[in-house]
């Protein structure tokens, strides 16, 4: 059984949801598990994944894709969490083909959108927190120096995901130093790396709770062409924004997904448990934390539908910013709160491996941190929107 909701979807959105529970039937939760155990990519999933034509969804239509926008794709991510998987290993090619179709050119959108969407190549890494940055994202140093129409790119990368799954890398990186800018946002670049630049990145994978493919990177004289520079040199921060605005909504459907199957497996166990010779769900201890964590999901998927909606229709980025990062960061909390009810739920069963609720605990925990760390997010809407004095 998956939790659903009341909720307005299109037959396209209704279809798209058939589609991917197709998959999530076929794979059900033990492929999760099982992978969890060894840390594996989930290249099986992957592979159907592409081959049901998902990877087509963000791909503009004049490239036999399907074009789909920000109010639909989310949907399929939350639908592979609500049934007990992780988006998180291949979630990156959506926003990266968005940034492609927005900010690439002609050439670039010719050359990677047909073999993105059949699967030959992939893109789904993107190397932007650096160590000496942390999230103080404007003081990354990975410099890339211009030699004519070539540049040549030194610096250090930190938590980059899926460098071993990916044929194409996008590196964020200075194009003029930190300390020669009077805006710190300015000086920032995007490159798309491919296969080629890509052998000559050194990379070292990093163990986490979980399983996560995510590196530390070491570029070292790294050449590319000015061709793989993503729209202007200088101005990257301001597409950035076009990554990481949709970004933060796919992660706040990934949570509301996580929420949906810790509400289901806390409310399905709370009603069959026995103890005290009725179920534990009977008792309002165990019975209101799980209602409260359903209220919770239905007002966050409401906010994570209005913020993809106004993204859709062009509405101001600043706006877009403002709704997108709150989406993600209350998903991200209520989802972890969700995490703890079902562990509260499930007693001593909670932390044994077979009911997954510990894979999905450990999961569930990332996205307090990354993409953006959720004081980061109140610090924004603290300075931006209530402008209120700046902490840093
Ligand atoms: C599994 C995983 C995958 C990731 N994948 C990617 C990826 O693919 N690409 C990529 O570029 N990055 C990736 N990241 C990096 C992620 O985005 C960063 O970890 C995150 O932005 C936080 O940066 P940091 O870890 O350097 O924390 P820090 O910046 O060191 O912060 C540490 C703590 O201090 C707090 N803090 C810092 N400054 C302030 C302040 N001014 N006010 C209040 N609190 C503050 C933060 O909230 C945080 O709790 C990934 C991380 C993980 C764990």
């Amino acid at each position: 059984m998956v939790l659903n909701y009341p909720r307005r979807l299109s037959e396209e959105q209704e279809l798209l949801i058939n589609t991917v529970n197709e998959l999530n039937n076929k794979f059900g939760e033990k492929y999760w598990s099982d992978i969890d155990i060894d840390h594996e990519y989930p290249e099986e999933f992957v592979k159907e994944f592409t081959k049901m034509g998902l990877f087509k969804v963000p791909v503009p239509e004049e490239y036999d894709g399907a074009g789909l926008g920000i109010t639909d794709a989310p949907l399929i991510l939350e639908e592979i969490n609500a049934y007990g998987g992780n988006s998180q290993p291949f979630h990156g090619q959506y926003y990266m083909s968005w940034l492609i179709s927005k900010f690439g050119t002609e050439d670039q959108k010719r050359r990677l959108f047909k073999d993105l969407g059949n699967g030959k190549i992939r893109m789904q890494s993107m190397g932007l927190t650096e160590p000496d940055a942390g999230s103080n994202t404007p003081k990354i140093s990975t410099f890339a120096e211009k030699h004519g129409d070539k540049y040549i790119i030194n610096g250090q990368k930190i938590f980059t995901s899926r460098i071993e799954q990916s044929d194409y890398i996008l590196i964020v990186a200075r194009t003029r130093k930190y300390e020669n800018v009077t805006k710190k946002t300015d000086g920032i670049s995007l490159f798309l790396l491919g296969p080629e630049e890509r052998k000559n990145i050194e990379f070292n994978r990093i163990k986490t709770m979980f399983n996560s493919q995510t590196y530390q990177l070491f570029l070292k004289d790294v050449e590319v062409s000015s061709e793989q520079l993503i729209g202007e040199e200088n101005k990257g921060f301001s597409y950035l924004m076009h990554v990481l605005d949709p970004e933060r909504i796919l992660i706040a459907s990934e949570s509301i997904g996580d929420m949906r199957w810790f509400i289901e497996k806390s409310s399905e166990y709370a009603s069959n448990r026995i103890v005290f010779d009725r179920p534990i769900g009977q008792n309002q201890g165990v019975q209101f934390p799980i209602a409260d964590m359903y209220a919770k999901m239905l007002s966050v998927a409401s906010l994570r539908d209005v913020a993809s909606n106004l993204y859709d229709n062009n509405g101001n980025i600043k706006k877009i910013g403002e709704l997108a990062n709150s989406a993600k960061y209350l998903a991200s909390e209520y989802a972890w709160q969700a995490a703890n009810v079902a562990m509260d739920t499930f007693g001593g069963y909670g932390v044994a491996v077979d009911t997954g609720i510990e894979r999905k605990f450990r999961e569930a925990r990332l996205y307090k941190v990354a993409p953006i760390a959720n004081n980061l997010v109140l610090s924004y809407l603290g300075h931006n929107v209530l402008n209120m004095p700046k902490s840093y």
